[in-house]
């Protein structure tokens, strides 16, 4: 017997190996491969061997039942195709580290989730639904002691009835402002789906910012969650997994890459905060965990809710079109306002303090104002470090990244000027390398400069700072989010990881500094970036009985972002930001994919990205508009040197046809997927 086996490398084809017992699509195997031997999936198998090929032995096979199943097999089928990525690869990132066939059948036994189920009398047990309107449904009192569920809203109630009505595949845009409670319509959602004996998959950008979703469900449905995140290690993470792959656990919360949980029988996934960008995964294989949820469950017939309180584009334009259906939460719980928000206009600032400053007068003012009436305070910088860079006064010299297209960034703690690509470091000179002028400035601030300076202009004030210098372990964020929340810090400080989700009642002022940064970045998303990061962070501000404030400082305030944010209209912000993308032929009204051409030498990089736009035109395709070649916005990381390409089509069919041809000519070529990327819906362009 023979088999084609997909082999973990960036290679798109797959390769015929000779079998000589029964295997199954989705085994794992080892195979020689060009004079070594690496890892491969069986991908197929066939009676003959192909002609005039030599074919060789497998070496071994390391599970002869797949660890993936057959859904999941064709789920990473789908990735590879979409996001043109190699099959091997994608199904390699499908299952946790170090994970045998043996871990399944050693140890954890085969309990499924039915029984399971039954034995905690969920599928008997009527749904606890305080505040239906139905009076029939009555909490089964033999049901599992957890956390009792909240008396929905009216308008938590509409979202819930939307999701429990759905028959079968449905994708619900669930748009809900900050503080609206979409958590709860969560939980209730997959208390609803495990009643009637089906699992739920719930993401989150990242588990570490956001614990208090996780310990929610974990308190809510005791026993029966499971928690995939990056920061587990290898074996917990296989025993997580294999609770999921046995049916002890049939809710399971998770970060992008628990999109491949093995969970059977899927009643629902949900997204929150879809429009994070960290769904998108920035190596091999490139796929969009929002996405590829949405084609898991259209293939199992399982519920989507997207919930975000600033939807992506992307995601707001299939509402539009009807492809999703749009449920808005237009208020907060227990009708709390919405903050006032302000913006300070940094140049006004300028003139009136004659010198630069990192707060304005208003803010500080605010500042005081909370720290007397014991309320809380968050301040988002999203630069981290000290300065931004040293600047020579005398010859205009910044010190650079010898790496890297970056200034490097100074870090007080340490004296160091650090690269925050590459990781480089060095101590920054007391005199100017290139005219030897002692002049030389620290320019631009980050949040350890904040921190130092409100800790000086507030000596008594308790401090707390989350960015990434100060949160290396999980362990880091728990102290500080613990501090927080209980009372023990009084002003947070930190980059957008403080924007997130969190949920702390006594916050009554944001503020925001420095919010110019993410506007001008040379990214066709910034706009919607900074809006997103300004509503999010804005709806920290008054979740409890105090209402909020958020002073937001900028030199640009006229510019439609902040004036947008303000007002907190995401609808208005969507049809201004839609002219532009229609405009200029950005997503979500074209389909757009990157190619990024690598190399250690310049002049090779340029020539590689020549040759593939020429390669590219010769398809004569009209459907297309093709940008560059050009040197990407950062030319140069780690002593690589990159030049892009973009790709739009009013077609998807069409793109996607020539990228497939690009890949096989690249192949051809010998030039793998490790110096010309391909990026299909890209989330940087950076
Ligand atoms: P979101 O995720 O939409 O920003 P959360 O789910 O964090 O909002 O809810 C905001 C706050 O409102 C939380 O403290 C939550 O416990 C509370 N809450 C949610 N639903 C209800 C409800 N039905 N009744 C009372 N409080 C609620
Ligand atoms: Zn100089
Ligand atoms: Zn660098």
């Amino acid at each position: 017997m023979y088999a084609d086996v997909a082999v973990c490398l960036p290679l798109t084809r797959t390769f015929v190996y000779e079998v000589t017992e029964l295997v199954e699509a989705g085994s794992r195997v080892i195979v020689p491969f060009r004079k070594r031997e690496v890892e491969g999936f069986i991908v197929g198998v066939r009676t003959e061997a192909p002609k005039d090929v030599e074919v060789l032995p497998v070496a071994t096979i390391i599970d002869r039942s797949p660890l993936i199943r057959p859904d999941i097999f064709e789920l990473c089928r789908w990735i590879s195709g979409y996001y043109i990525a190699p099959l091997g690869e994608v199904l390699k990132s499908s299952l946790p580290p170090g994970i045998s066939a043996k871990h399944v059948e050693s140890g954890l036994g085969t309990g499924d989730f039915g029984s399971r189920i039954s034995d905690f009398g969920w599928r008997e047990s009527a749904l606890p639904t305080p505040g239906s309107p139905n009076p029939s449904e009555i909490r089964n009192p033999k049901s599992p002691a957890f956390v009792p569920c909240l008396t929905l809203t009216e308008h938590q109630l509409g979202a819930f009835d939307a999701i429990r009505s759905c028959n079968g595949f449905h994708t619900l845009l669930l748009h809900g402002v900050t503080g609206s409670g979409k958590s709860e319509i969560y939980m209730r959602a997959a208390e609803h789906f495990l009643a009637a004996g089906k699992t739920s998959l719930i993401l989150v950008p990242e588990i570490g910012l956001t614990p208090q979703l996780t310990d929610r469900f974990t308190q809510r449905f005791p026993g029966l969650t499971a928690v995939l995140h990056s920061s587990l290690s290898k074996r917990q993470r296989i025993d997580e997994w294999l609770r999921i792959y046995c049916g002890k656990a049939p809710i399971v919360i998770g970060t992008r890459s628990a999109v491949f949980a093995p969970l059977q029988n899927l009643g629902l996934i949900v997204v929150d905060e879809e429009h994070e960008s960290s769904y998108k995964q920035e190596e091999v294989p490139r796929y969009h965990a929002r996405d590829t949820a949405i084609m898991r469950a259209k293939r199992s017939g399982a519920v989507v809710v997207l919930g975000s309180a600033t939807p992506s584009m992307e995601s707001f334009r299939n509402a539009e079109s009807k492809k999703y259906e749009y449920v808005g939460l237009t208020s907060r719980v227990e009708d709390r306002p919405l903050p006032e928000v302000e913006i300070v206009n940094m140049r006004e600032e300028y003139t009136a303090q004659s010198k630069q400053v990192v707060f304005s007068r208003r803010l500080l003012q605010a500042v005081a104002g909370r720290l007397e009436r014991r309320e809380q305070t968050m301040i988002l910088l999203n630069r981290r470090g000290y300065a931004a860079f040293l600047l020579c006064r005398h010859c205009g010299f910044t010190f650079q990244c010898t790496s890297c297209s970056v200034a490097m960034t100074y870090h007080r703690s340490i004296d160091k000027l650090l690269c925050h690509y590459c990781g480089l470091a060095r101590r920054p000179p007391a005199r100017c390398p290139e005219c030897d002028s002692e002049y030389i400035y620290y320019v631009g601030e980050g949040t350890e400069r904040l921190e130092s300076e409100l800790k000086s202009l507030f000596p008594d004030a308790r401090m707390g700072r989350i960015d990434r210098d100060t949160m290396r372990h999980l362990r880091d964020y728990e102290r500080v989010l613990g501090g927080f929340a209980s009372g023990k810090i009084d002003i947070l400080v930190g980059t957008q990881m403080i924007a997130k989700g969190h949920d702390f009642p006594r916050v009554t002022l944001v503020g925001v500094v420095g919010a110019d940064a993410a506007l001008s970045l040379p990214d066709f998303r910034a706009a919607e970036r900074t809006f997103q990061l300004l509503t999010q962070v804005a709806g920290r501000s008054g979740r409890g009985d105090q209402p909020g404030e958020v002073v937001i400082q900028s030199y640009f305030p006229d510019h439609y972002t902040f004036q947008l944010a303000c007002t907190q209209r995401f609808e208005d912000f969507y049809a201004r930001e839609s002219r532009y993308r229609k405009a200029m032929f950005y997503p979500p009204f074209t389909a757009l994919a990157g190619i990024m051409v690598m190399d250690r030498d310049a002049g090779r990089a340029a020539t590689l990205a020549r040759e593939i736009g020429e390669f590219l035109d010769s398809l004569r395709s009209t459907a297309v508009r093709i940008l560059g070649p050009a040197p990407a916005p950062l030319e140069r990381i780690k002593q690589v040197h990159r030049h892009q390409l973009l790709i739009k089509s009013s077609s998807r069919g069409v793109l996607h046809r020539m990228l497939e041809q690009l890949r096989a000519h690249l192949e051809e070529r010998k030039i793998g997927a490790t110096r010309v990327i391909v990026d299909v819906d890209p989330m940087s362009l950076l």
